[in-house]
């Protein structure tokens, strides 16, 4: 099974890949989570890419490409993946058909996140995530049972720097004018399976199962 996860910051593909994963046992990649961990271990990619995340930009597409050709190309992705987080520009898109036609695979699905930029507003203010494992909370849906201690790990649960409210507007833009472009590319290629994340992630999970089914890529 190969997949992306397309969908706006905080549109819930965090969520929906933790879900697939538990379901599929497929490698979850996602670069935000990749681009992190390297700005905490303070590695040269780290600081480089911190520049932009900080201000809710994208991190260069030579940056973001060279850094997923290295991780597609361990072994634990050899049959299955699920990309989340990246493509998010058109080359970016166009640089990963090229890797998987040198493997000499392809991709199972899209799968589109959907959801108002009102909602995504509210659900990223009230998001917390783990210093330490990156488990992700909501102060609404899903609390931590002790204040700011993660639920997982005992780790410390923050606000992250580009969940602050400035910072997601500039995201928000930056998705539409970049990222919301690849649902007509990969449309164009019949990927797209729509999944609504308006109401509950449940629902869209359910949305995408049966179009695992339809597509044959599951059975029954
Ligand atoms: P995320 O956790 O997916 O919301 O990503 C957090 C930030 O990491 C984004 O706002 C970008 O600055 C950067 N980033 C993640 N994935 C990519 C990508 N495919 N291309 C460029 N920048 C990215």
């Amino acid at each position: 099974m190969r997949l992306i996860l397309l969908g706006a910051p905080g549109s819930g593909k965090g969520t929906i890949a933790e879900e697939l994963t538990k379901q599929y046992g497929v490698v979850h990649i996602s670069t935000g989570d990749i681009f992190r961990a390297n700005i905490k271990e303070k590695t040269p990619l780290g600081t480089e890419a911190k520049q932009y995340m900080d201000r809710g930009e994208l991190v260069p597409d030579s940056i973001t490409i060279a850094m997923i050709g290295d991780r597609l190309a361990q072994p634990d992705c050899a049959s299955a993946f699920m990309l989340d987080g990246f493509p998010r520009t058109i080359p970016q898109a166009e640089e990963l058909d090229k890797l998987l036609a040198d493997k000499g695979v392809s991709l199972d699905a899209v799968i589109s996140v959907r959801i108002s930029d009102d909602v995504i507003k509210t659900r990223v203010s009230d998001r917390r995530v783990c210093e330490s494992c990156g488990a992700s909370f909501s102060l609404s849906f899903r609390p931590t049972k002790v204040e700011g201690i993660c639920d997982l790990c005992g780790g410390n649960v923050v606000q992250r720097e580009d969940d602050k409210p400035e910072t997601v507007l500039s995201r928000l833009k930056t998705y539409h004018e970049k990222t919301q472009p690849l649902t007509d590319f990969y449309q164009k290629k019949g990927l797209i399976l729509s999944a609504d994340n308006e109401v509950s992630y449940i629902q869209a999970i359910e949305q995408i199962n049966k179009g695992f089914i339809a597509r044959g890529i599951i059975r029954e």
